[in-house]
């Protein structure tokens, strides 16, 4: 099955024709006169009813097709291709149907456009593995003609690794409008790839509590920070992150000791950069311990008072990491967030628009938060033992 085939050397494209120009095609079709676009043998016109419409396409004769020619394509994903061809002809960029070089055809071969040379457009509703899609790109690499790959939902199966995708754009698209969309962007140079870098400085704000310690000396007592991810991307969300309690599981795993380590201290540089700008020391990190709360078991960072002559150890009980999002504290410092944030490099049409978040007043935070995190503090001893004043 094909949207376009040959007569008499040139290339007929059916969607193009006027109804009479049609019925007037399938006749000579029938007569054997009209060719399939790839393997050149006789053409037969045909249509099929699609999406409240009429589709028309060329197929082989029955019987005539060559042994292991698979060709079954739907009408929409005809009509995919004929969108996409069809607006880069609106918009002046050289395409051509159903062509190729070499061993391979592709749905649509662009010529010069501000992506590239030459590139080739594959619409792909079908489901299609990873492997297959590095197959079929290297081919079209070989003959150095990139390819864009426009998939139907979820279409795409297996994982396809950044070497890949920095050359040849990866889309999935709904409709066939945003499959030409899509066509469009890459083809006048505004889709681009995202590997996530503007991510590696993400705005944060420190999630900390101050403790009046009993030597005196006042100290900050790190819970977690919110990241912004938002204010970079608007497909993203507000985060929040604790820098002192984690759970024993992620995604199915359990955690190790050194693995919450790693994540417990991963922020802790925000609420550092917080105890500069309001002089107050930050609490000095124990190495996290196991707890057994009513939640399971967790992994818990404790801190405790830097002064050397003091060390109590506090801890903050209370809040619910939920809302902590909703913190009105400024932001202290830029960190990386992409161990964190759930979003894989891509490519996009356009930078979702970045919006600013929304927060507690500064009322209701001290109340929501600030003094039943304070009420919450408990002292677990000193570093050296229990404290007697405690017991
Ligand atoms: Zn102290």
């Amino acid at each position: 099955m094909a949207c376009s085939a040959f007569m008499d050397g040139k290339r007929i494209i059916g969607a193009f024709l006027s109804d009479q120009e049609w019925s007037e095609l399938k006749k000579l079709s029938r007569a054997r006169k009209v060719l399939m676009p790839d393997t050149k043998l006789p053409a037969i016109a045909k249509t099929v009813r699609w999406n409240g419409g009429v589709t028309r396409f060329f197929s082989h004769f029955p019987g005539e097709a060559p042994e292991g020619y698979a060709s079954k394509e739907s009408p929409a994903h005809t009509a995919r291709k004929l969108a996409i061809y069809s607006r880069l002809l609106e918009l002046g960029i050289p395409a051509e149907l159903e062509a190729g070089r070499d061993d391979w055809r592709a749905d649509v071969l662009v010529g010069k456009s501000a992506f590239s040379p030459e590139l080739a457009i594959e619409v792909q509703l079908t489901k299609q593995s990873a492997q297959l899609t590095y197959e079929r790109t290297n081919q079209r690499s070989t003959s150095g003609v990139p390819t864009l790959w426009i998939f139907g939902h979820g279409s795409s199966t297996g994982h396809l690794g950044v070497e890949l995708l920095q050359n040849n754009p990866v889309f999935e698209a709904d409709s066939e409008t945003q499959a030409a969309d899509i066509a469009q962007a890459v083809c006048t140079g505004e889709a681009f790839f995202n590997d996530r870098t503007e991510l590696a400085s993400t705005p944060a704000r420190p999630i900390a509590v101050k403790v009046d310690c009993k030597c005196g000396k006042p100290w900050l007592l790190p819970v977690g920070v919110v990241l912004l991810p938002n204010r970079i991307r608007g497909d993203l969300r507000p985060t929040y992150v604790s820098v002192s309690r984690t759970s024993t599981k992620h995604k199915g795993k359990a955690v190790s000791t050194s693995g919450a380590f790693t994540y417990l201290r991963r922020y802790l540089g925000v609420i550092a950069a917080a105890g500069e700008k309001y002089g107050l020391p930050v609490g000095f990190d124990l190495y996290p311990e196991r707890a057994y709360g009513h939640t399971g078991t967790i992994h818990v960072q404790r801190f405790s008072c830097p002064n050397m002559r003091c060390r109590r150890i506090m801890h903050a009980f209370g809040c619910k990491g939920e809302d902590l999002v909703w913190c009105p504290v400024p932001i202290t410092a830029h960190v990386d967030a992409r161990p964190i944030v759930d979003v894989e490099p891509a490519w996009l049409v356009a930078m979702p628009a970045p919006y600013d978040e929304s927060v507690f007043t500064k009322a209701q935070w001290q109340e929501r938060f600030i003094l039943p995190m304070r009420a919450g503090l408990v002292c677990l001893g000193t570093v050296g033992g229990i404290d007697p004043e405690d017991l």
